[in-house]
């Protein structure tokens, strides 16, 4: 599945937060990024033009709110480099104007429909081909693939110039666009599933209509001397004298394997026998039993396709073209069916929504927000968090995830029954969905990925769809980090991370590790430091550290850090009382050698831990 990539809203004023807004309407889950100290907004960055280079170089869509002449500027290093074009737009502060500066390829043009019409403006549209016949002809719709790029710009400076075209083919996008059309001319557009032959007068438009069904693991192949590896015999165990030199051989199963690459060259060959384009394939299809095959998955990413899964039925025939019994809703013509390579082709009439085709392996990401504020969190759980269809969490820190988009499902809960939601976690994911827990902070910290990795060891032992789920675990800011880059660097040498919460340890155990702590010597850091239904723990924990350390000893309090309101002081042990802690302040204990001195701003100070000890 194509990653959706949100565009950037790019603002220099808070004149241009309104319309930014409006603007993040249309993509949600985008971001409204704000110049620091000018305005504010989801994300700040420091200075235009950098900001605006390393979104470019990402290919992040940019849609900047300010002039078209600053935008070109900024990023017009960038643009000799013919790597990545995403779609670049300015867009007048006030909404009054929609400009599409780049990515044509990419659907700038669309984009600059979508946002003219929120704000009720013409966009700017110049591009001459779209202008004249009122759509992107080398732009086609989901599910189809121009196959050349080349010998499209040049077709379409031929209709430019007045030539008409016959389309051959289905091209119901086509429909209401004014193309000059001729049976008789000179000029097509074809659409079809095999591939371009090189002739210069068609453009040729792929329909993604073809799904290829591998056995994946444990498959004999023929082809196998063609890709020069050997793979061994499956047939005796004791005849492999080869196997120990094939890179992809399994070691302890009998059955030879195939690599990803291996996979993608089998299905290519498949394709080219047959005269299909890769570009046709909507979809890599496997039994479910394969789900979990990292070589399934690579051939996947070589073709630049999905990946699904059915689970056959013996009235589905054999292998490999069983699966696609199993997993095709619509009328097709199996193409191909080799059992020694385990490739089956399948071929529909028209473009197959890869959604549609069996189901997705299903997803599980752990994901740590940071503390709160957007740009503290990682780029890799925005990503999670825009591919979930589900997302579970306690209510608080989903709100903090969004915005969501309409279609995504919130479990939201204040269930605090940490098993039960890994539990439902797996449920959902097992089904195939795409399903992101959330926590704050790092999700390894104090919170749901341990309770996640428990669910799967009890229930995986006997649930093989949940160990089929792929579960990823992705790191986050945690709240003694956070706080501690504001206070300066109090972790700069050995600490230790503390929860003072006795509900799932014994007190007792709490008061020996913090006796070892402060004896060692450590910085330390409190987490879940006082709540109501523990009021008496903190001031217990604070006794027995005053046994071993100085009542001068540095103590940062962090509360609501990267949220709106927090606060940062810096006190003394001898100054330290349970009162000025609640359940949203970290709290960090210095060691004997953590210093401070004033930073100048309201009598604040800078705290650090030396690296070295004297
Ligand atoms: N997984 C989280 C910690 C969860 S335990 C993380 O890695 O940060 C909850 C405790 O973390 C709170 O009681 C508080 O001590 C601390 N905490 C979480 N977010 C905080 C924030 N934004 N500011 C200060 N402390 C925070």
């Amino acid at each position: 599945m194509a990653r959706l990539t949100l565009p950037a809203i790019v603002i220099l004023g808070a004149g241009a937060l309104e319309t930014a807004r409006r603007v993040q309407m249309l993509y949600a889950g985008s971001q409204v990024h704000a110049l620091q100290g000018r305005a504010e907004a989801d994300v700040s960055y420091p200075e235009l033009r950098t900001h605006l280079c390393d979104l470019y170089a990402r290919g992040t869509p940019i849609i900047a709110l300010c002039a078209a002449g600053i935008v070109i500027r900024c990023v017009a290093p960038l643009l000799s480099n013919k790597g990545v074009e995403p779609p670049v737009l300015a867009v007048a502060e006030d909404g009054s104007a929609v400009v599409p500066l780049l990515g044509g390829l990419a659907g700038v043009n669309v984009m600059a429909r979508e946002i003219a019409a929120e704000l009720a403006v013409s966009p700017a549209i110049t591009t001459s081909g779209e202008l004249r016949f009122g759509t992107c002809v080398l732009n086609p719709p989901e599910g189809y693939a121009l196959a050349d790029i080349a010998q499209g710009k040049r077709f379409v400076s031929d209709l430019l110039a007045g030539e008409s075209t016959r389309i051959e083919g289905e091209a119901p996008w086509l429909d209401d666009a004014q193309l000059p059309r001729s049976e008789s001319a000179r000029l097509a557009i074809r659409v079809t599933p095999h591939a371009w032959d090189g002739r210069d007068n068609e453009l040729v438009i792929h329909p993604r209509s073809v799904v290829a069904a591998v056995t994946g693991a444990g498959v004999r192949s023929a082809a196998n001397a063609d890709l020069g590896v050997d793979f061994g015999s499956n047939a005796d165990a004791d005849t492999r004298s080869t196997a120990d030199e094939a890179p992809s051989a399994c070691s302890g199963s009998n059955e030879p394997t195939h690599s990803g690459v291996q996979i993608a060259a089998l299905v290519r060959e498949a394709l080219d026998a047959h005269g299909l384009a890769t570009l046709s394939l909507a979809a890599l299809l496997a039994s479910a039993d394969h789900m979990a095959d990292p070589a399934l998955a690579e051939a996947a990413v070589s073709l630049n396709v999905p990946l699904r899964f059915a689970q056959p039925r013996p009235e589905d025939g054999e292998p490999p073209s069983n699966v696609l019994h199993a997993a095709l809703r619509v009328p097709y013509q199996t193409l191909h069916d080799d059992a020694d390579t385990g490739v089956a082709l399948a071929l529909a009439a028209l473009a197959i929504d890869p959604n549609t085709i069996g189901r997705a392996r299903g997803r599980l990401t752990v994901i740590g927000l940071g503390p709160g504020s957007a740009d503290l969190m990682v780029p890799a759980a925005r990503i999670a968090l825009n591919e979930a269809t589900d997302i579970l969490g306690y209510e608080t820190y989903v709100k903090m995830a969004g915005p969501l988009r309409a279609d995504q499902r919130v479990h939201g809960t204040d269930n605090r029954e940490e098993m039960q939601r890994a539990r439902h976690a797996f449920e959902l994911a097992s089904t195939g969905r795409s399903v992101v827990m959330v926590s704050s902070g790092d999700p390894g910290v104090f919170a749901m990925a341990a309770a996640v990795l428990e669910a799967l060891e009890e229930g995986g032992a006997t649930n093989a769809d949940w160990r089929a789920v792929q579960l990823a675990i992705v790191p986050g800011v945690s709240a003694a980090m956070a706080t501690a880059a504001q206070a300066g660097a109090p972790l700069g040498h050995d600490f230790c991370m503390l929860s003072l919460s006795d509900n799932l340890k014994p007190w007792s155990i709490i008061e020996r590790r913090l006796r070892h702590a402060a004896e060692a010597d450590l910085v330390m850091a409190f987490y879940n430091p006082i709540s109501r239904a523990r009021p008496w723990q903190l001031d217990k924990a604070l006794d027995i550290v005053r046994e071993y350390r100085a009542a001068a000893t540095k103590i940062v309090l962090g509360r609501d850090i990267g949220r709106p309101g927090s606060t940062l002081r810096t006190i003394t042990l001898g100054e330290l009382r349970s009162s000025d802690v609640d359940m949203r302040t970290m709290v960090i204990v210095g060691s004997s050698t953590t210093r401070g001195f004033a930073n100048g701003v309201d009598g604040g100070e800078w705290v650090y831990t030396p690296r070295w000890y004297e």
